[in-house]
Protein backbone atom coordinates (compact mmCIF):
# COMPACT_ATOMS: atom_id res chain seq x y z
CA UNK A 1 0.00 0.00 0.00
CA UNK A 2 1.42 3.02 -1.07
CA UNK A 3 2.08 5.41 1.86
CA UNK A 4 1.38 9.34 1.82
CA UNK A 5 3.16 12.39 2.89
CA UNK A 6 2.30 12.52 6.29
CA UNK A 7 3.80 15.91 7.24
CA UNK A 8 1.27 17.19 5.40
CA UNK A 9 -0.72 16.72 8.52
CA UNK A 10 1.53 19.62 10.35
CA UNK A 11 -0.18 22.18 7.99
CA UNK A 12 -3.02 24.16 8.68
CA UNK A 13 -6.08 23.10 6.66
CA UNK A 14 -6.45 26.38 4.73
CA UNK A 15 -4.44 28.52 2.80
CA UNK A 16 -5.24 32.02 4.11
CA UNK A 17 -6.26 33.44 1.03
CA UNK A 18 -8.80 30.56 0.24
CA UNK A 19 -10.59 31.02 3.26
CA UNK A 20 -10.68 35.06 3.04
CA UNK A 21 -12.07 34.41 -0.46
CA UNK A 22 -14.59 32.44 0.44
CA UNK A 23 -15.55 34.04 3.27
CA UNK A 24 -16.37 37.18 1.23
CA UNK A 25 -17.90 35.20 -1.16
CA UNK A 26 -20.23 33.62 1.44
CA UNK A 27 -21.20 37.56 2.22
CA UNK A 28 -21.64 38.45 -1.35
CA UNK A 29 -24.04 35.83 -1.75
CA UNK A 30 -26.11 36.76 1.63
CA UNK A 31 -25.98 40.57 1.02
CA UNK A 32 -26.33 40.68 -3.32
CA UNK A 33 -26.86 44.50 -2.64
CA UNK A 34 -23.46 45.44 -1.04
CA UNK A 35 -20.36 45.84 -3.05
CA UNK A 36 -17.35 44.99 -1.58
CA UNK A 37 -13.83 46.84 -1.58
CA UNK A 38 -11.22 44.24 -2.15
CA UNK A 39 -7.75 45.42 -0.52
CA UNK A 40 -7.12 41.68 0.24
CA UNK A 41 -5.08 39.59 -1.99
CA UNK A 42 -1.82 41.58 -3.81
CA UNK A 43 -2.61 40.95 -6.92
CA UNK A 44 -1.73 43.61 -9.27
CA UNK A 45 -4.16 45.15 -11.68
CA UNK A 46 -2.93 47.55 -14.08
CA UNK A 47 -1.55 46.30 -17.51
CA UNK A 48 1.39 44.80 -18.92
CA UNK A 49 3.73 47.68 -20.18
CA UNK A 50 3.28 48.42 -24.10
CA UNK A 51 7.05 47.43 -24.92
CA UNK A 52 5.90 44.20 -23.06
CA UNK A 53 3.04 43.52 -25.05
CA UNK A 54 5.44 44.35 -28.34
CA UNK A 55 7.51 41.67 -27.41
CA UNK A 56 4.67 39.38 -26.69
CA UNK A 57 3.42 39.66 -30.36
CA UNK A 58 6.53 39.39 -31.92
CA UNK A 59 7.17 36.24 -30.28
CA UNK A 60 4.15 34.53 -31.16
CA UNK A 61 4.74 35.89 -34.51
CA UNK A 62 8.17 33.95 -34.31
CA UNK A 63 6.43 31.17 -33.03
CA UNK A 64 4.29 31.23 -36.45
CA UNK A 65 7.06 31.17 -39.14
CA UNK A 66 9.57 27.76 -39.19
CA UNK A 67 12.80 29.86 -39.88
CA UNK A 68 12.29 31.70 -36.39
CA UNK A 69 9.74 29.12 -34.90
CA UNK A 70 11.43 27.81 -31.01
CA UNK A 71 11.26 24.58 -29.43
CA UNK A 72 12.22 23.61 -25.99
CA UNK A 73 14.15 26.39 -23.98
CA UNK A 74 17.37 25.85 -21.98
CA UNK A 75 16.15 23.92 -18.56
CA UNK A 76 18.60 27.28 -17.13
CA UNK A 77 17.07 29.75 -19.19
CA UNK A 78 17.76 31.60 -22.27
CA UNK A 79 20.76 33.42 -22.83
CA UNK A 80 18.89 37.10 -23.35
CA UNK A 81 16.92 36.52 -20.50
CA UNK A 82 19.65 35.75 -18.10
CA UNK A 83 21.86 39.00 -19.61
CA UNK A 84 18.62 41.01 -19.26
CA UNK A 85 18.92 39.59 -15.22
CA UNK A 86 22.25 40.56 -15.28
CA UNK A 87 22.05 44.20 -16.91
CA UNK A 88 19.69 44.36 -14.25
CA UNK A 89 22.27 43.35 -11.33
CA UNK A 90 24.65 45.93 -13.22
CA UNK A 91 22.27 49.23 -12.80
CA UNK A 92 23.10 48.52 -9.17
CA UNK A 93 26.72 47.81 -9.47
CA UNK A 94 25.72 44.27 -8.34
CA UNK A 95 28.49 41.77 -10.93
CA UNK A 96 26.41 38.42 -11.41
CA UNK A 97 27.36 35.93 -14.02
CA UNK A 98 25.43 34.53 -16.55
CA UNK A 99 24.87 31.02 -15.50
CA UNK A 100 24.78 32.13 -11.75
CA UNK A 101 20.73 33.15 -13.10
CA UNK A 102 18.11 30.32 -13.41
CA UNK A 103 15.04 31.43 -14.90
CA UNK A 104 11.79 30.88 -13.91
CA UNK A 105 8.14 30.94 -14.48
CA UNK A 106 7.69 33.14 -11.06
CA UNK A 107 9.25 32.70 -7.90
CA UNK A 108 6.65 30.77 -6.55
CA UNK A 109 7.48 27.77 -7.52
CA UNK A 110 11.35 28.13 -6.96
CA UNK A 111 10.77 29.17 -3.05
CA UNK A 112 8.92 25.38 -3.05
CA UNK A 113 11.88 23.88 -5.46
CA UNK A 114 15.01 25.14 -3.77
CA UNK A 115 14.21 23.38 -0.45
CA UNK A 116 15.34 20.17 -2.49
CA UNK A 117 19.31 21.27 -2.34
CA UNK A 118 18.81 20.84 1.61
CA UNK A 119 18.42 17.94 4.00
CA UNK A 120 15.26 17.39 6.05
CA UNK A 121 16.43 17.63 8.91
CA UNK A 122 17.95 21.54 8.79
CA UNK A 123 16.27 23.75 10.99
CA UNK A 124 13.93 26.91 9.22
CA UNK A 125 14.24 30.34 10.70
CA UNK A 126 11.58 32.28 9.10
CA UNK A 127 11.24 35.79 9.67
CA UNK A 128 7.45 36.47 10.40
CA UNK A 129 5.33 37.56 9.95
CA UNK A 130 6.00 36.11 6.43
CA UNK A 131 4.52 35.21 3.23
CA UNK A 132 2.86 32.03 3.81
CA UNK A 133 4.62 29.81 1.35
CA UNK A 134 8.29 30.03 3.61
CA UNK A 135 7.10 27.95 6.31
CA UNK A 136 4.21 25.63 4.38
CA UNK A 137 6.73 24.10 1.74
CA UNK A 138 9.27 23.71 4.34
CA UNK A 139 6.88 22.22 6.67
CA UNK A 140 5.64 19.67 2.98
CA UNK A 141 9.57 18.29 3.44
CA UNK A 142 9.55 17.85 7.06
CA UNK A 143 11.39 20.64 8.65
CA UNK A 144 11.50 22.29 10.98
CA UNK A 145 10.60 25.93 11.62
CA UNK A 146 12.00 28.20 13.60
CA UNK A 147 10.09 31.54 13.71
CA UNK A 148 11.62 35.04 14.30
CA UNK A 149 8.88 37.41 15.25
CA UNK A 150 9.01 40.51 14.28
CA UNK A 151 7.08 43.10 16.61
CA UNK A 152 5.88 46.91 16.51
CA UNK A 153 9.38 46.76 18.91
CA UNK A 154 11.91 46.06 16.83
CA UNK A 155 9.87 47.91 14.00
CA UNK A 156 8.87 44.06 12.03
CA UNK A 157 12.86 43.99 11.21
CA UNK A 158 13.64 41.65 13.53
CA UNK A 159 17.90 41.02 13.42
CA UNK A 160 19.64 37.47 14.90
CA UNK A 161 20.44 36.86 18.39
CA UNK A 162 22.22 35.07 20.68
CA UNK A 163 21.16 31.54 20.66
CA UNK A 164 19.38 31.27 17.51
CA UNK A 165 19.87 28.13 16.18
CA UNK A 166 18.71 27.25 12.29
CA UNK A 167 20.23 26.19 8.85
CA UNK A 168 18.49 28.24 6.53
CA UNK A 169 16.63 31.77 6.91
CA UNK A 170 14.00 33.36 4.51
CA UNK A 171 13.81 36.84 4.29
CA UNK A 172 12.08 38.69 2.70
CA UNK A 173 12.53 42.73 1.78
CA UNK A 174 10.72 45.04 1.37
CA UNK A 175 8.31 42.85 3.36
CA UNK A 176 4.81 40.95 3.04
CA UNK A 177 3.25 42.09 4.51
CA UNK A 178 4.39 44.55 6.57
CA UNK A 179 6.04 46.73 4.06
CA UNK A 180 8.90 47.03 6.14
CA UNK A 181 12.43 47.00 4.60
CA UNK A 182 15.98 45.95 6.14
CA UNK A 183 18.54 48.82 6.00
CA UNK A 184 22.25 47.70 4.52
CA UNK A 185 23.55 47.87 8.05
CA UNK A 186 20.52 45.55 9.24
CA UNK A 187 21.12 43.18 6.31
CA UNK A 188 24.52 42.72 6.61
CA UNK A 189 23.93 41.51 10.31
CA UNK A 190 22.07 38.48 8.94
CA UNK A 191 24.69 38.11 6.00
CA UNK A 192 27.58 38.27 8.85
CA UNK A 193 25.62 35.92 11.12
CA UNK A 194 24.39 33.16 8.01
CA UNK A 195 28.29 32.99 7.03
CA UNK A 196 29.39 32.57 10.65
CA UNK A 197 27.52 29.64 11.27
CA UNK A 198 27.62 28.17 7.86
CA UNK A 199 23.93 28.73 7.56
CA UNK A 200 21.90 29.66 4.21
CA UNK A 201 19.36 32.63 3.75
CA UNK A 202 17.02 32.75 0.93
CA UNK A 203 16.04 36.51 0.08
CA UNK A 204 13.14 37.61 -1.49
CA UNK A 205 13.65 40.01 -3.54
CA UNK A 206 9.50 40.15 -4.98
CA UNK A 207 9.24 44.12 -3.73
CA UNK A 208 12.31 45.59 -4.68
CA UNK A 209 11.30 47.88 -7.08
CA UNK A 210 9.17 49.47 -4.72
CA UNK A 211 11.74 50.60 -2.55
CA UNK A 212 12.20 54.44 -2.33
CA UNK A 213 14.91 54.60 0.29
CA UNK A 214 18.19 55.22 -0.45
CA UNK A 215 19.19 53.13 2.55
CA UNK A 216 17.40 50.07 1.87
CA UNK A 217 19.33 47.76 -0.61
CA UNK A 218 17.62 46.59 -3.76
CA UNK A 219 19.87 43.21 -3.96
CA UNK A 220 21.36 41.03 -0.64
CA UNK A 221 24.51 41.18 -3.05
CA UNK A 222 24.55 44.79 -2.35
CA UNK A 223 26.43 43.18 0.75
CA UNK A 224 29.69 42.10 1.46
CA UNK A 225 29.79 38.04 1.89
CA UNK A 226 26.54 37.79 0.73
CA UNK A 227 27.70 35.84 -2.46
CA UNK A 228 29.45 33.12 0.32
CA UNK A 229 25.64 33.08 1.93
CA UNK A 230 22.64 33.98 -0.07
CA UNK A 231 20.60 32.63 -2.47
CA UNK A 232 18.13 35.75 -4.14
CA UNK A 233 14.67 35.34 -5.46
CA UNK A 234 13.69 38.26 -8.34
CA UNK A 235 10.19 38.16 -9.32
CA UNK A 236 8.01 40.52 -12.40
CA UNK A 237 4.97 39.92 -10.81
CA UNK A 238 4.31 42.90 -8.92
CA UNK A 239 7.40 44.92 -10.31
CA UNK A 240 6.08 44.64 -14.34
CA UNK A 241 2.04 43.29 -13.42
CA UNK A 242 3.62 39.84 -14.33
CA UNK A 243 1.16 38.16 -11.62
CA UNK A 244 -1.04 36.56 -14.76
CA UNK A 245 1.88 36.40 -17.25
CA UNK A 246 4.51 34.78 -15.29
CA UNK A 247 8.42 35.17 -14.68
CA UNK A 248 11.01 35.69 -12.23
CA UNK A 249 14.45 33.98 -11.91
CA UNK A 250 16.72 32.89 -8.76
CA UNK A 251 20.16 33.29 -8.37
CA UNK A 252 22.72 30.99 -6.90
CA UNK A 253 26.04 32.05 -6.66
CA UNK A 254 29.00 29.79 -7.96
CA UNK A 255 30.83 30.96 -4.39
CA UNK A 256 27.85 29.86 -2.47
CA UNK A 257 29.77 26.44 -1.24
CA UNK A 258 28.10 24.37 1.71
CA UNK A 259 29.85 20.80 2.84
CA UNK A 260 32.50 21.41 0.22
CA UNK A 261 29.41 21.08 -2.76
CA UNK A 262 28.30 23.83 -4.82
CA UNK A 263 25.04 24.73 -4.85
CA UNK A 264 24.91 26.35 -8.26
CA UNK A 265 25.92 22.91 -9.46
CA UNK A 266 23.52 21.31 -7.38
CA UNK A 267 20.82 23.54 -8.64
CA UNK A 268 21.53 23.05 -12.27
CA UNK A 269 21.86 19.40 -11.50
CA UNK A 270 18.09 19.78 -9.95
CA UNK A 271 16.68 22.38 -12.89
CA UNK A 272 18.05 20.48 -15.49
CA UNK A 273 16.46 17.18 -14.29
CA UNK A 274 13.07 18.25 -12.59
CA UNK A 275 12.35 21.66 -15.37
CA UNK A 276 11.72 21.57 -18.80
CA UNK A 277 12.98 25.62 -19.65
CA UNK A 278 10.60 28.33 -19.54
CA UNK A 279 8.44 29.46 -22.41
CA UNK A 280 10.19 31.42 -25.27
CA UNK A 281 7.27 33.95 -25.17
CA UNK A 282 7.57 34.34 -21.28
CA UNK A 283 11.52 34.89 -21.82
CA UNK A 284 11.01 37.40 -24.46
CA UNK A 285 7.79 39.24 -22.70
CA UNK A 286 10.38 39.36 -18.82
CA UNK A 287 13.64 40.53 -21.18
CA UNK A 288 11.49 43.58 -22.42
CA UNK A 289 10.36 44.44 -19.28
CA UNK A 290 14.06 44.70 -17.87
CA UNK A 291 14.86 46.84 -20.83
CA UNK A 292 15.27 50.94 -19.89
CA UNK A 293 12.18 51.26 -21.57
CA UNK A 294 10.56 48.44 -19.79
CA UNK A 295 11.87 49.43 -16.21
CA UNK A 296 10.89 53.25 -17.55
CA UNK A 297 7.15 52.30 -18.56
CA UNK A 298 6.46 49.84 -15.53
CA UNK A 299 7.28 52.93 -12.85
CA UNK A 300 4.30 54.71 -14.22
CA UNK A 301 2.25 51.89 -12.84
CA UNK A 302 4.00 51.66 -9.65
CA UNK A 303 3.34 55.28 -9.26
CA UNK A 304 -0.57 54.45 -9.43
CA UNK A 305 0.49 51.97 -7.07
CA UNK A 306 2.40 54.11 -4.46
CA UNK A 307 -0.41 57.02 -4.77
CA UNK A 308 -2.52 54.39 -3.53
CA UNK A 309 -0.43 53.71 -0.51
CA UNK A 310 -0.02 57.33 0.15
CA UNK A 311 -4.07 57.82 0.01
CA UNK A 312 -4.53 54.84 2.51
CA UNK A 313 -1.49 55.55 4.75
CA UNK A 314 -3.12 59.30 5.04
CA UNK A 315 -6.37 57.80 6.07
CA UNK A 316 -5.01 55.70 8.28
CA UNK A 317 -3.10 58.72 9.91
CA UNK A 318 -6.48 60.34 10.18
CA UNK A 319 -8.44 57.73 11.86
CA UNK A 320 -5.31 57.25 14.32
CA UNK A 321 -4.22 53.51 13.31
CA UNK A 322 -1.46 52.97 13.91
CA UNK A 323 0.91 51.07 10.82
CA UNK A 324 3.89 50.06 9.30
CA UNK A 325 4.96 50.04 5.78
CA UNK A 326 3.96 51.98 2.62
CA UNK A 327 7.13 53.45 2.18
CA UNK A 328 8.81 50.69 0.52
CA UNK A 329 6.33 48.20 -0.36
CA UNK A 330 2.78 47.90 -1.88
CA UNK A 331 1.19 46.88 1.84
CA UNK A 332 0.19 48.57 4.70
CA UNK A 333 -0.05 46.69 7.81
CA UNK A 334 -2.22 48.18 10.84
CA UNK A 335 -3.02 47.14 14.60
CA UNK A 336 -6.74 46.38 14.57
CA UNK A 337 -8.71 48.10 16.26
CA UNK A 338 -10.23 47.69 19.88
CA UNK A 339 -8.21 44.83 20.65
CA UNK A 340 -9.92 43.22 17.76
CA UNK A 341 -8.18 39.94 16.62
CA UNK A 342 -7.25 39.90 13.00
CA UNK A 343 -10.31 37.61 11.77
CA UNK A 344 -12.55 39.59 14.21
CA UNK A 345 -11.15 42.56 12.67
CA UNK A 346 -11.46 41.00 9.21
CA UNK A 347 -15.09 39.99 9.63
CA UNK A 348 -16.00 43.57 11.38
CA UNK A 349 -14.75 45.41 8.84
CA UNK A 350 -16.21 43.42 5.86
CA UNK A 351 -19.79 43.83 7.16
CA UNK A 352 -19.42 47.34 8.94
CA UNK A 353 -17.51 48.66 5.98
CA UNK A 354 -17.38 46.63 3.38
CA UNK A 355 -13.82 46.23 2.87
CA UNK A 356 -11.90 42.88 2.22
CA UNK A 357 -8.69 42.57 4.08
CA UNK A 358 -6.00 39.84 5.30
CA UNK A 359 -5.84 38.76 8.88
CA UNK A 360 -2.61 39.20 10.11
CA UNK A 361 -2.27 35.95 11.72
CA UNK A 362 -2.37 34.07 8.68
CA UNK A 363 1.04 35.51 8.32
CA UNK A 364 2.42 34.08 11.47
CA UNK A 365 1.46 33.64 14.92
CA UNK A 366 3.13 36.95 15.64
CA UNK A 367 0.81 38.71 13.21
CA UNK A 368 -2.16 38.65 15.86
CA UNK A 369 -3.86 41.39 16.17
CA UNK A 370 -2.63 43.11 12.58
CA UNK A 371 -4.38 43.46 9.53
CA UNK A 372 -2.90 44.13 5.95
CA UNK A 373 -4.32 46.31 2.99
CA UNK A 374 -2.59 45.93 -0.22
CA UNK A 375 -2.51 49.07 -2.03
CA UNK A 376 -2.94 47.18 -5.57
CA UNK A 377 -6.46 48.26 -6.31
CA UNK A 378 -7.34 50.45 -8.54
CA UNK A 379 -7.69 54.45 -7.78
CA UNK A 380 -11.30 54.96 -8.15
CA UNK A 381 -11.56 51.45 -5.39
CA UNK A 382 -8.76 52.61 -3.24
CA UNK A 383 -10.68 56.02 -2.83
CA UNK A 384 -13.63 54.63 -2.18
CA UNK A 385 -12.11 52.40 0.32
CA UNK A 386 -10.47 55.74 2.15
CA UNK A 387 -14.37 57.22 2.24
CA UNK A 388 -15.51 54.04 3.98
CA UNK A 389 -12.50 54.08 6.35
CA UNK A 390 -12.83 57.35 7.77
CA UNK A 391 -17.02 57.00 8.21
CA UNK A 392 -16.17 53.31 10.00
CA UNK A 393 -13.57 54.59 12.35
CA UNK A 394 -16.00 57.87 12.78
CA UNK A 395 -12.66 60.17 11.90
N1 LIG B 1 7.18 36.13 -2.52
C1 LIG B 1 6.37 37.04 -1.98
C2 LIG B 1 6.82 37.77 -0.77
C3 LIG B 1 5.12 37.30 -2.53
O1 LIG B 1 4.33 38.21 -1.96
C4 LIG B 1 4.72 36.59 -3.68
C5 LIG B 1 3.40 36.79 -4.28
O2 LIG B 1 2.53 37.46 -3.77
C6 LIG B 1 5.59 35.64 -4.21
C7 LIG B 1 6.81 35.45 -3.62
C8 LIG B 1 5.25 34.82 -5.40
O3 LIG B 1 5.65 35.49 -6.54
P1 LIG B 1 5.46 34.92 -8.01
O4 LIG B 1 4.23 35.57 -8.56
O5 LIG B 1 6.71 35.31 -8.71
O6 LIG B 1 5.29 33.44 -7.92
Amino acid sequence: MIRINSYYSNLSDNFLFYETKMRAERFEAAHPERRLLRLGIGDVTLPLAPVVIEALHDAVDEQARPETFHGYMPELGKDFMKQAAVTNYARRGVRIDPEEVFVCYGIGDDLGAIGGLFASENRVAVVEPAYPAYADTNLMAGRTIVPIPGTEENGFLPLPFPGLEAELIYLCSPNNPTGAAYSKAQLQAWVDWANEHQAVILFDAAYEAFITDPAVPHSIYELSGARECAIELFSLSKSAGFTGTRLGYTVVPKTLIREGRSLQSMWVRNRSTCTNGVSYLLQRAGAAALTEEGLRQSRASLGVYRKNAQILASTLDRCAIRYFGGANAPYLWLRCPEGMDSWTFFDNLMENAGIVGTPGVGFGACGEGWFRFSCFSTPAVTAEAAARLLSYFGA
